[in-house]
């Protein structure tokens, strides 16, 4: 078969992020730099503001990192946790997030659910019940295993306890679902950009309700680039503490401007590239979560063929393609395909035609 790519450019990505970018936000990234103390720059961050707000579904400030999600997880640790914190581990991230809790010092409970199942309600309540918690962290989507916890039914029984803060890892769903983050009461909710935004790597995005910000005050001690409190106070300038990563918030405010012309529309694209993907993976293969808890913005695949995926890799990058293969222990027992940015239903469909021709050999 004839490679479908441009054979000059890298391997189209399926992966879960890093995703495809659009050319034209690519384009917004290009343009003379500004000061990072000049007005420009609060015009930039002025422009992006409502609009990030509006995306994540709060009338709290949308803070913009120049790091990756995992600074913006580490920020949500670092301010929000008191002593003792419950860590819902269902995958690598969400075990990433415990991590970073206990490099911090925290007590931290893991509530453990086998790798390609859910965070539910009933396992949370179950732990908060034993007492003396006054955080949780839970990832939302786990990109290990393709598994997306069901978050409002998570928020709503944290919010059943006095003074327990939800931390909450949306790095792969902010952008993928609607999230309802100031009425579900989430006290902090991160995400990144190369995911779900579908934008090149190096920002992140972290909002936290009034009562986490009181945390942060609280605190003796709160580093110094992860400091929510210097970081809130540059944002009330329309500005960043540090020099920011100027070209990424120009691919930021094109994305939402785009996002934002037609939000029904960019949910029903990814959600119709992961229901065909979906279709196809139950008709070849098998899914590797329960399908009720199957992610949107990537499938992860079961490998009951027994392919191997390191070949079958090779294959699609002679072709111009490239997916994920399975996380860790998961390697050639699963594999992923990513539906978060650019890439259309045309090239999935190409990416699944170029596997069934790999499967037919
Ligand atoms: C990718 C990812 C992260 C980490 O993101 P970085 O930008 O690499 O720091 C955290 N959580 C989830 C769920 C992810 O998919």
């Amino acid at each position: 078969m004839a490679a479908m790519n441009d054979a000059s450019r890298p391997p189209r990505l399926f992966i879960p992020g890093p995703v495809e970018v659009e050319e034209d936000v690519l384009q917004a990234m290009a343009g003379p730099m500004i000061g990072h103390r000049a007005p420009e720059i609060g015009e930039l961050i002025g422009a992006i503001r409502p609009m990030a707000e509006k995306l994540l579904r709060t009338s709290r400030p949308v803070y913009l990192m120049t790091n990756s999600a995992t600074g913006a997880m580490e920020t949500a640790a670092i301010n929000c946790i008191r002593r003792k914190v419950l860590s819902c581990v269902n995958g690598a991230f969400s075990k990433r997030f415990a991590e970073i809790c206990e490099n911090h010092g925290y007590e931290v409970t893991r509530l453990e659910a086998e790798w390609g199942k859910p965070i539910l309600p009933g396992m949370i309540k179950e732990k908060l019940d034993e007492g003396g918690y006054d955080a949780v962290t839970v990832v939302h989507n786990e990109t290990s295993t393709g598994v997306m916890s069901p978050l409002a039914e998570i928020a709503c029984t944290v919010a059943g306890y006095d003074d327990i803060v939800l931390l909450v890892d949306a790095v792969t769903s902010a952008a993928a679902v609607p999230i309802e983050t100031e009425k579900l009461g989430i006290d902090a909710l991160v995400t990144g950009s190369q995911k779900a935004l579908a934008l090149p790597p190096g920002l992140a995005l972290c909002t936290v309700s009034e009562r986490a910000m009181e945390r942060a005050k609280e605190k003796q001690l709160r580093g110094e680039y992860f400091d929510l409190l210097k970081i809130h106070k540059s944002w009330e300038k329309d500005q960043t503490p540090t020099t920011p990563a100027v070209p990424q918030f120009r691919a930021l405010r094109k994305r939402l401007e785009k996002i934002h012309a037609d939000e029904d529309a960019w949910y029903a694209d990814i959600a119709a590239k992961c229901a065909m993907t979906r279709e196809w993976a139950k008709d070849r293969f098998g899914l590797f979560p329960d399908e009720e808890y199957a992610s949107v913005s990537l499938t992860c695949v079961e490998n009951t063929r027994g392919t191997s995926i390191a070949d079958l890799n090779s294959y699609l990058r002679e072709h111009g393609f490239m997916l994920s293969n399975g996380y860790k222990d998961l390697k050639e027992k699963t594999f992923r395909i990513g539906h978060m940015g650019a890439n259309t239903m045309e090239h999935h469909e190409q990416l699944l035609g170029l596997i069934d021709a790999y499967l037919e050999r």
